[in-house]
């Protein structure tokens, strides 16, 4: 047991950097250096004493003491007034959660704790679980101001939650991205939370732009030290920072972090450009949807492409154009858009003429229709319009369990009229991003609307993430995507609930 505590002890209180800031109150990142020399001699004399009677009279909590995977704190705080050790809690759970986090689930809900050790805690502070046999299971991020209350970091082997910890993690997540870059591609998701192993925490990159969304306030200790690996192993210039809804108001409680704040870098008044598989793209980094772009959809757009040729596109949902693009590029003859923002809107025309030049704008038909995609689909259908390929993604109809029948119905009439707008032997894609609806039930629905059209459909391929949205455990599988024929009129079925 001894060395763990050692260990342990030496890194945090006994840091000189940790003891000189708890000892003479001092707060800044860098400790003057007269502090360390008039200290000096007062730290080795502590510390000598200090871990001779470390041996005899252990001082750490009992449920720690000889179990604890050696925690060591080394980040340096500038943002927030953390200058203390973070906080270990021992959390008991259920053993049927218990074998769940054995298996690799990596959330512990607020309700679902059954005891805790010390019963207060702040954002950051380490909570471990133990199986009913005392044997360590997990290490997480405790968070009070969120539901879900741990994030796990580390299961089943004891890990130095520190700098090189997440170094390491960093490293490993930028390596199974890299034959990104050689596809022509500078935009795409560095961390994917949980399943790269940085609960809370998504790292997007646009070029040499890096944006950070934080879903936990727990991050908010560490994140200094993980900016420092960040801007050590990537080529970026800058980073900036986003801010979940859930965590903004705890973020902004115990730090000086703010959204949209660039936390390294130059000054951006400006879209950011990247690459997409050759294609440019802008992307405001401080006002767009997620950190700006919809990275996930990225090998879907390349499927379109290479569908494309000499196809009318109809594009709903169409945001900043990205599906669009990719049609011209694929050789279409034209696209329209539907979408309810005016600036998703230009973002796309301009989006187009990045990457086409005038000669061949003016021989692409693109035209545009801003307003509510259910009823500019329902005049469409009334004009007697038609696609050879109709594009639905909309955003998530279900982010909470109780909007799942109404999204279920919502994705029934809109593949309906998807359907109705498809050309005899076109092709309909249909997306949905929505967390609370399975890829089973979303499928059902499609088929369901299909069907309520008089269509027959043969489905031609399902997708899911793309590669740098990798998912490692149930609740992370979000994306789901199908390509149909659609062939001519079917057998109708009547439906009660027929409108759009
Ligand atoms: N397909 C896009 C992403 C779509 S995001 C891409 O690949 O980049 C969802 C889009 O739907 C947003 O641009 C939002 O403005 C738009 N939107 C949301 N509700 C809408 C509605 N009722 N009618 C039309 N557009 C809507």
């Amino acid at each position: 047991m001894g060395n763990g505590c050692l260990h342990l002890a030496s890194y945090s209180i006994f840091h000189p950097h940790i003891f000189v800031k708890r000892f003479f109150g001092v707060r800044e990142r860098n400790v003057p250096l007269v502090c360390f020399q008039g200290g000096t001699f007062i730290v080795f004399c502590t510390l000598y004493i200090f871990r001779a009677s470390r041996s005899v009279r252990p001082k750490l909590p009992p449920h720690v003491v000889g179990r604890n995977p050696l925690v060591k704190f080394t980040f340096r705080f500038t943002h927030t007034d953390y200058s203390r050790r973070m906080k270990i809690i021992k959390l008991q759970v259920s053993k049927t959660l218990q074998a769940k986090i054995q298996k690799g689930h990596p959330w512990v809900f607020d309700y679902q704790i059954q005891n805790q050790n010390p019963e207060d805690g702040n954002p950051g502070d380490l909570g471990i679980i133990y199986t009913s046999k005392n044997k360590f299971l997990a290490i997480g991020f405790y968070d009070p101001s969120s539901e879900i209350r741990l994030r796990i970091l580390q299961w089943g082997t004891p890990l130095s939650i520190d700098a090189k910890f997440f170094a390491d993690r960093l490293q490993k997540a930028i390596a199974l991205r890299s034959f990104l870059e050689k596809q022509g591609t500078s935009g795409y998701r560095i961390i994917n939370g949980e399943n790269d192993g940085f609960p809370g925490m998504v790292l997007d990159r646009y070029e040499d732009t890096t944006v950070l969304k934080l879903y936990t306030a727990a991050w908010i200790p560490y994140l200094d030290g993980f900016l420092d690996s960040l801007a050590k192993t990537l080529p970026v210039q800058r980073c900036v920072l986003r801010l979940s809804r859930n965590c903004r108001n705890a973020v902004e409680e115990i730090s000086s972090f703010r959204e949209g704040q660039i936390l390294f870098g130059p000054p951006l008044d400006c879209p950011v450009c990247f690459r997409e598989n050759g294609l440019f793209f802008e992307v405001d980094v401080f006002e767009g949807q997620k950190t700006g772009f919809f990275l996930d959809q990225r090998e879907n757009r390349q499927r379109i492409r290479s569908l494309a040729k000499d196809k009318s596109v109809l594009n709903v949902f169409s945001y900043t154009g990205g599906f669009s693009v990719y049609a011209f590029a694929g050789g279409c003859q034209s696209v329209w858009e539907i979408d309810s923002s005016a600036l998703a809107l230009k973002t796309s025309r301009d989006n187009f003429e990045l990457n086409f030049s005038a000669t061949k704008s003016e021989a692409k038909e693109f035209q545009q229709i801003q307003g509510d995609a259910f009823t500019a689909l329902r005049q469409l259908q009334d004009r007697k319009n038609s696609f050879d390929i109709v594009i639905l993604d909309p955003p998530a109809f279900a982010v909470k369990k109780k909007q799942k029948p109404k999204a279920l119905a919502t994705y029934r009439r809109l593949a309906e009229s998807g359907a109705r707008l498809t050309r005899p032997g076109g092709l309909l894609f249909v997306a949905s991003c929505s967390r609370q609806v399975t890829a089973e039930d979303f499928f059902r629905e499609v088929f369901s609307g299909i069907q309520s059209a008089g269509k027959i459909y043969e489905e031609i391929h399902r997708t899911g993430h793309a590669v740098d949205h990798p998912v490692a455990f149930k609740e992370a599988e979000y994306l789901k995507g199908i390509y149909l024929k659609i062939s001519g009129e079917g057998i109708k079925k009547e439906r009660k609930n027929k409108t759009l």
